[in-house]
């Protein structure tokens, strides 16, 4: 069933809810929530954006807002005697301005994340990148969420010992409040390679054959397996797992949430088991239910009945699925936390201007090469001239995984620094490579060939993670790339009028999700948005253009990130280099700061508002 918006949108801010400066939501047809008997709200990938979007009406909710939200809903399991249970499946750090520009790193994100009352958590890669990042988890996320935060596959050295051990306990079984429902819980990772050597991955292969593993799935009192994790739900690991639980267990329920690959994705595994994954960034907030399962007083269905949801996180949504208007949705707690992050952002200076961006670049809507290409603005006008190579020619390799997000027409500021480019990593380069060896080396780091496999072996990514995604799923390009661009952008979107309403050509663009079972998975019905292939890596040369000149030898230079891959491709082309021969660009000074010292040169403006 589709709701056709009926209220005017002066409703919206007329009590705190929401950042200050973020847009108010649009109004669209919704899909209702499919309660059942077990309720779930999924979050993943967060990096950071506790503060919801600023820029994109569809995401403006924040945090506080969804603390909001979950009251609600557990309210109507306890009015109806239903259940639900809160999701987090990792990356909740690096990627936005209120994590990556504090000091201390995490300053304010561990407080505000633990505000929500998260039933099952479990750490990302991205907690593991840095040996701090996998300490502030022990310090902070894995104690206030004691007893909700479960490693299955996750060992880290005790700061305060020194020696190894279990991040968090393995797995968990317990019972839901008002059913009863008996279920075992585990937290996975997926069999990632790129973390800092205060912590161990177990690969899930290992695991699955641990006793305790094998005793914990074959229990027989049981209503529910559940499967969370920082792992693709198309992924081998979650495959492995299901096949395992599957043979111990033939006809219990099993339920898997997955994160890291940052889309929206419904897989089927069969009758009694399915797998959610809820997108990125705070876009979404996933919901699923499951109907018929047993109970103390009832037996398992012969129908058990999954349903899923991806709602978009804005407060149109939020107050509808919650019965709610803007006067009944806001709680005291959700709006303190709202305060709290805007405190934190203000601390923090966020809206600091550097400059003007004279029109949108995006990731993934426009194709590569394109002049609203965020790579092409990269590779034509930012990285020749912001480089400074005292006139020596050199090649500049940038892997596209480490622009995060796309650029908004307008202001430039701190906020958009962190969320275009959170990482603190510098740009590194090999002199005096000869030309021929150095001109093969994007081919081969972006084409079929040995040092792609070697990637694919170390589950090494180069690209964007939603870009990962679909090169297992590639219906995400094929639906998107013969469609004609679209014309406008999210902010300059009109609010749709009730009559209208359900016309598709007056649908507004955003998530179009085609999943296992159909595409009625998003709450919001909108037009869809272009989604283009992007390359590996892409290369600018500097002080020469190579249609017009082949030197003899160049600078290779290259973002820190993949300086593993770029001496690997130099080997295999028959130049041998190794660490000790690569050099520090500008005193490592970080992509992050180049690029911003280049927007402020080049679109800094007086003026006090951007010109439009
Ligand atoms: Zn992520
Ligand atoms: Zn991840």
């Amino acid at each position: 069933m589709v709701l056709r918006p009926l209220l005017p949108f002066s409703l919206f801010g007329s009590v705190l809810c929401a950042q200050p400066s973020a847009p108010s939501p649009i109004a669209a047809p919704l899909r209702e929530l499919p309660w059942g008997q077990l309720n779930f709200l999924h979050t993943t990938d967060i990096h950071g954006w506790w503060g919801g979007h600023l820029q994109e009406p569809s995401f403006s909710a924040d945090w506080g807002d969804y603390i909001s939200f979950a009251k609600h809903l557990r309210d109507r399991a306890d009015a109806d005697g239903s259940d639900l249970l809160l999701v987090d499946t990792g990356d909740r750090i690096e990627g936005n301005a209120i994590f990556d520009s504090s000091k201390p790193r995490g300053k304010f994100t561990y407080e505000i994340a633990k505000e929500q009352s998260i039933d099952l958590i479990c750490s990302g890669n991205h907690e593991l990148y840095k040996a701090a990042s996998a300490d502030g988890e022990f310090y902070h996320t894995v104690p206030d969420f004691a007893g909700n935060y479960l490693a299955s596959n996750l060992d880290i050295i005790n700061p305060k010992t020194g020696k190894r051990q279990a991040l968090a306990p393995r797995y968990k079984k317990f019972t839901t409040k008002n059913q009863g429902i008996r279920i075992v819980a585990f937290g996975f990772i997926f069999d990632f390679t790129g973390n800092d050597n205060n912590t161990f991955i177990q690969r899930v292969e290992d695991t699955v054959k641990e006793e305790w593993f094998k005793e914990a799935i074959s229990d027989k009192d049981l209503d529910l397996i559940l499967v969370y994790g920082h792992v693709d739900i198309r992924s081998p690991e979650y495959q492995l797992l299901y096949q395992t639980i599957r043979d111990a267990q033939w006809n219990k329920p099993i339920q898997f949430f997955g994160g890291h690959t940052h889309i929206r994705d419904y897989k089927v595994f069969d009758s009694g088991s399915v797998a959610l994954e809820s997108g990125r960034y705070m876009e979404t907030v996933g919901f699923m239910s499951i109907s018929g399962l047993s109970t103390p007083s009832s037996s398992q269905s012969s129908e058990l009945k999954f349903e899923r949801r991806y709602i978009d996180k804005n407060l149109y949504s939020l107050q509808h699925h919650s019965g709610k208007d803007s006067t009944t949705f806001p709680t005291q707690h959700g709006q303190n936390v709202t305060k709290a992050i805007d405190d934190a952002r203000k601390s923090l200076g966020l809206n600091h201007r550097f400059g003007c961006a004279p029109r949108n670049l995006w990731v993934s809507r426009r194709p590569y090469p394109h002049e609203e290409s965020i790579f092409t603005w990269l590779d034509t006008e930012l990285l020749p001239t912001a480089l400074e190579t005292n006139g020596r020619k050199a090649i500049m390799i940038l892997n596209t995984g480490g622009i995060r997000f796309d650029v908004f027409q307008g202001p430039f500021t701190k906020d958009t620094k962190f969320l275009i480019s959170p990482f603190t990593s510098g740009v590194r380069y090999i002199k005096d490579v000869p030309w021929k060896a150095a001109n093969q080396v994007l081919k081969l780091l972006n084409d079929e060939g040995p040092i792609l496999a070697a990637m694919g072996e170390k589950n090494a990514y180069l690209k964007p993670a939603e870009h990962v995604a679909a090169q297992y799923r590639p219906q995400m390009y094929s639906a998107s790339e013969s469609q004609d661009v679209f014309a406008h952008s999210p902010h300059l979107q009109e609010p749709l009028s009730s009559s209208d309403s359900g016309d598709k050509d007056s649908l507004f663009p955003g998530y179009t999700t085609k999943d296992d079972v159909g595409t009625d998975g998003d709450d919001t019905l909108h037009s869809a948005i272009a989604f283009y292939r992007v390359p590996n890596c892409i290369q600018s040369t500097i002080n020469f253009k190579a249609s017009e000149d082949e030197p003899e030898v160049v600078d290779v230079m290259y973002n820190e990130f993949v300086e593993k891959w770029i001496i690997l491709a130099l080997e295999y082309l028959g130049e041998s280099y190794s660490v000790e021969d690569t050099h520090s660009y500008a005193e490592g000074k970080s992509f992050t700061d180049i690029m911003t010292d280049w927007v402020k040169e080049h679109w800094g403006v007086d003026e006090e508002e951007c010109p439009s």
